[in-house]
């Protein structure tokens, strides 16, 4: 796949995930608002009723009270005023007097015009009535327009009831959450509260006002909270969670598909490079082994001892490169292997070390610089793969080489000490160029290379130290660096001995 074809997918997967990331997380939003509202509205229209309810028990309260007093009052003028014999219970006359002609009228007559009077005495009777109720609610009335305001609030809204009819009113809207509340009077802030009355900041209080027709002065809230609201918001739109999760697992996986898909693009371009690279590395030695081997095959060509002596040493090096070259497609094909392809073996440290040390010599020499061995472990013998094991100490002692210092002679220092019964350990210290802290985490990365200002100009692939950290794992040991810039860098190895 095409650089710019995994760019294209990133953008698009991204648009599209951040997308609809975005639109959850609006949706979330929203459905806790709507649930916020929802909840509001429930709590204050319960408020309003417990209000309301609180009013209708203080009517009832002063109608008992007044209506017992009033009672009393009026009971001698109403007596007087509206006194009457019900002419339904007036006995009728059914009679006949000859005695007197004018009572000669038929029975049923008289009947007529009684039940006619009975009833306007009747709707007398009703309209009497009905001015003493008026006027006894116009007392009513006006005793609480005037001194319901005086009673003190704990009697006209008692914490257990209002309590109750809370939870009533409250529980008929479907709410069964634990609430909290306190009465809060405008002169002299609350009243009274419940324990668990202490709420977080004013927008967790719901308020209404008691008895609205109180002067302001006097007027009283009622003031509820819910210590477990938030919970109730979130188990209402908690669903929404696992789409959320999902979505952030996708995106993950994602970023984790696009970095392999650069990681492999970048490997591949590496192993092109590199391969490209060697075929040339190659060919110089082959070469070079061809033209030897023509010379000892040319029988025009004398064969003087001097001469045979610089063919040999030209063959003998150009071998040595090529399998230099060799070991390296090598160590770059065991990144792909699994422990299997290494053998380990007893191996005596010191004396691998000592003879990578030998190979070296020359050519730290040919630098102006020097090498130190102070190989002291008394136990050197390791369990690792000799060939692995050696290419692991080449590798280290090429570095030390390759990121020198040019104005000061190289000083490499190789030691070896048994720190306990069990292990030895090697280390590998110059003087270079070294690393500063951020880049000394992450040079045993496959393909990371320190981009060192002057010394970028050396050739590698920032798989050495890969190769070299992978290798020791597989013995069972460990490694770390210490470096410090412009001082120089130290690399230590412990390895188990072998047992
Ligand atoms: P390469 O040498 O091919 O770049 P390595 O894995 O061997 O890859 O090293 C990774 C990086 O670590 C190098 O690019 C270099 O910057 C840094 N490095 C390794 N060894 C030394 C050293 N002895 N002194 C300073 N820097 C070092």
């Amino acid at each position: 796949m095409k650089r710019s074809t995994i760019w294209i997918l990133t953008v698009v997967m991204a648009i599209a995930l951040l997308g609809l990331l975005a639109m959850q997380i609006v949706y979330l939003e929203k459905m806790v608002n709507m649930r916020n509202s929802q909840f509001s509205e429930i709590v204050m229209r319960s408020m309003y009723n417990v209000s309301t309810m609180l009013e209708q028990n203080e009517t009832k309260y002063f109608l008992d009270k007044d209506l017992a007093e009033a009672e009393q009052s009026y009971s001698g003028i109403v007596q007087n005023s509206f006194s009457f014999n019900d002419p339904y219970d007036a006995p009728i006359d059914t009679t006949l007097n000859t005695e007197d002609p004018a009572k000669l009228r038929p029975a049923n007559r008289n009947t007529l015009k009684d039940l006619n009077d009975s009833y306007q005495q009747k709707q007398e009777i009703l309209k009497g009535q009905y001015l003493y109720q008026k006027s006894l609610l116009n007392e009513v009335i006006l005793t609480i327009l005037n001194h319901s305001s005086d009673r003190p609030i704990q009697e006209r809204a008692d914490s257990a009831t209002v309590e109750s009819y809370l939870r009533s009113e409250l529980e008929f809207n479907g709410l069964t959450l634990p609430f909290e509340f306190a009465i809060e009077s405008r002169a002299n802030g609350i009243v009274y509260k419940t324990n668990g009355y202490s709420p977080m900041s004013q927008e967790d209080i719901y308020r209404q006002t008691l008895f609205p027709n109180d002067p302001k002065n006097k007027q009283n809230t009622l003031c509820v909270t819910f210590p477990n609201k938030s919970d109730y918001i979130f188990s209402s739109v908690k669903f929404l969670v696992p789409s959320l999760i999902f979505t952030f697992l996708l995106l993950g996986v994602f970023l984790y598909t696009i970095s392999v898909a650069f990681k492999q693009k970048k490997l591949v371009e590496i192993k092109n490079d590199f391969i490209n690279n060697m075929t040339h590395e190659f060919k110089t030695p082959i070469s070079s082994i061809s033209i030897a081997a023509q010379m000892l095959n040319d029988d025009s060509v004398r064969k003087s001892p001097e001469m045979l002596k610089h063919v040999s040493t030209v063959i003998n090096d150009e071998t040595k490169r090529l399998r230099f070259q060799v070991e390296k497609v090598l160590q770059l094909s065991l990144f792909d292997r699994k422990s299997g392809t290494v053998r380990l073996e007893e191996e005596d440290a010191n004396a691998n070390i000592y003879s990578v040390i030998n190979t070296f010599n020359l050519k730290v020499e040919k630098y102006g610089g020097h090498i130190t061995a102070n190989l002291d472990a008394e136990d050197p013998i390791v369990n690792v793969d000799r060939m692995h094991f050696t290419n692991v100490i080449f590798n280290l002692l090429d570095n030390a080489i390759k990121y020198r210092r040019e104005d000061v002679p190289l000083e490499l220092v190789v030691s070896t000490i048994n720190p306990d019964d069990d292990h030895i350990q090697i280390t590998v210290a110059d003087n270079g160029i070294g690393m500063k802290r951020e880049d000394l985490k992450k040079i045993f990365e496959k393909f990371y290379r320190v981009s060192t200002g002057n010394r970028h100009d050396v050739k590698g692939f920032g798989l050495g130290l890969a190769y070299v950290q992978k290798m020791i794992d597989l013995f069972g040991g460990s490694i770390r660096a210490e470096s410090e810039v412009n001082r120089g860098s130290k690399f230590i190895i412990t390895l188990p001995l072998y047992k």
